[in-house]
């Protein structure tokens, strides 16, 4: 059991746990530089699949990738009054370009030269509409260049005082969609249609179930006309913003000139979307499924998606399992299943099944002299139960098991976020709901913004969404779940990450 103490259980502190398995998982570790994180080979691996994946999707929607630098010129970001105001606080700037010897010793040894002080400072990208917009504006004279759709796979930072890993770091990986269109109506279908793409990738290969919708005035993205997100509930009942999509209206295109003529002859400002999912998404992969052994892994997304464990005590055993194993993993990896084969002599079956456990393999084989001889091997999933499976045709049973995981973790957090939801709530139950076990509440929302900032001084519950018609309930709220004035909008209300 040595590898499983390792992990704080979830009931203890949810939080320790959620470390001890990106730990264990070897997802990633601490860096040198505070607030940092370092993404291991494991974790690195998971955002693959997550890239490819969605940047398919992204592709089969008409957009193509280009790169825009990581600088901005510091005056770029105060052209948008709103998103210079939401930025400013976590900006890392670039004011000097050399270093120069002093001479002395130790970390004195160097010193800023005062000399290549830049006349203007770069801004390190917290976003980069500014300057992408700024390019736009070069790029588009008419009609006929609408609609441009860029989507950049990139770093950016944002300098947080309070970091963890995955979920709030100060420089993590993300996707930023960008577009420029001629009309409202086709910016507003954009900002939609995306968040439409990362609902059917977060539900389908993460497993996540999400509510969509859009977010208040005070909630929204520093700069857009409106802004739409998707929110998932971890399993300590706090939400996690999984990703946004914008209609930037036309501030950028304002700020930056970006004008088209269109067909009748006359100039108009371009209307604009932004939307964006990062490596947090990782951290909420994790704390969706994961147990007190470790990471639970979605199939789709697994870098590992079957561990081959062969047994023997002999050596006439070992070749005679291990040249089964190797059979077996061909078989598996023909059918374009991601598999390995664990031949590691210093390692007992059992330190080796806590390890694919830990690192989160959806299914692993067991092969015996016994099952050899049977014809058959054992399956154990990672969401628990052990079988035997024949040999023959086990590329199907295998495919078949992973598509079964699959689908059951999906509906395991979708019963679980349904267990700690509450509709129709009242103020008297919000407050004991946010005290106690926490959760979704749904309920009447009036849309003054001072109520609320009572709400989220009273209880830490912020609005996630004006959920999109699916998610609302049967029955409109008539008044105000707090402050009894009449109900605007349902609102969903959680404690977030
Ligand atoms: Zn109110």
């Amino acid at each position: 059991m040595a590898q499983a103490q390792k992990i704080t259980p979830r009931t203890k502190d949810f939080s320790e746990w959620y470390n001890d398995v990106i730990m264990q998982a070897e997802l990633a570790d601490y860096s040198p530089v505070r607030g940092c994180m370092v993404i291991r080979p494991h974790g690195y691996r998971i955002w693959e699949l997550m890239q490819r994946a969605l940047d398919d999707m992204f592709k089969a929607t008409g957009h193509q990738n280009a790169y825009f630098p990581l600088f901005i010129p510091q005056s770029f970001l105060a052209k948008e009054a709103e998103h210079v105001e939401g930025f400013a606080k976590e900006v890392a700037l670039v004011t000097h370009t050399r270093l120069r010897a002093t001479g002395k010793e130790g970390a004195a040894a160097i010193e800023v030269d005062p000399e290549s002080k830049l006349e203007e400072p770069l801004v390190v990208r917290p976003t980069s509409e500014t300057i992408i917009y700024a390019m736009f504006a070069k790029w588009i004279q008419s009609y006929r260049d609408l609609p441009l759709l860029i989507n950049q796979w990139c770093n950016i930072v944002r300098w947080e005082l309070r970091t963890r890993l995955f979920l709030r770091t100060t420089e993590f990986l993300w996707q930023e969609g960008h577009t420029a269109h001629a009309t409202e109506t086709e910016a507003e279908a954009e900002a939609r249609q995306m968040l439409g793409v990362y609902r059917k990738f977060q539900e389908d290969w993460m497993a996540m179930p999400v509510i969509t919708g859009r977010k208040t005035e005070s909630e929204k993205f520093a700069g857009a006309l409106r802004t739409y997100a998707l929110e998932a509930l971890m399993q300590d009942n706090k939400a996690l913003q999984a990703g946004t999509s914008h209609n930037l209206g036309q501030n950028f295109a304002r700020a930056f000139n970006l004008q088209y003529q269109t067909a009748a002859g006359g100039l108009e400002y371009a209307w604009n979307t932004s939307w964006g999912v990062s490596t947090r998404m990782i951290g909420g992969l994790v704390m969706t499924h994961s147990d007190d052994n470790g990471l639970v892994c979605p199939p789709q997304l697994a870098p590992v998606q079957v561990a081959i464990v062969p047994i023997w005590k002999s050596d006439e055993e070992r070749g005679q399992v291990s040249g089964v194993g190797g059979q077996v993993k061909a078989e598996l990896e023909q059918a374009g299943i991601r598999v390995e084969l664990d031949l590691r002599d210093n390692m007992k079956p059992g330190a080796k099944y806590f390890e694919w456990e830990a690192k989160g393999v959806p299914l692993r084989l067991e092969i015996g002299p016994r099952d050899v001889a049977a014809g058959q091997v054992m399956t154990a999933r990672r969401t628990g139960g052990k079988a035997p499976a024949r040999l023959d045709g086990l590329a199907r049973t295998v495919g078949g098991a992973l598509d079964e995981i699959q689908a059951s973790l999906f509906k395991a957090a979708k019963d679980r976020r349904e267990a700690h939801s509450i509709r129709g709530v009242t103020k008297p139950q919000f407050i004991e709901f946010m005290k106690q076990s926490g959760g979704f509440a749904y309920g009447g929302f009036c849309g003054s913004a001072a109520c609320e900032a009572e709400i989220k001084r009273a209880t830490a519950a912020t609005v996630r969404v004006l959920p999109d018609p699916e998610f609302r309930s049967p029955e409109t709220p008539k008044t105000c779940m707090w402050c009894d004035k009449p109900s605007v909008a349902e609102a969903v209300w959680a404690q977030a990450y």
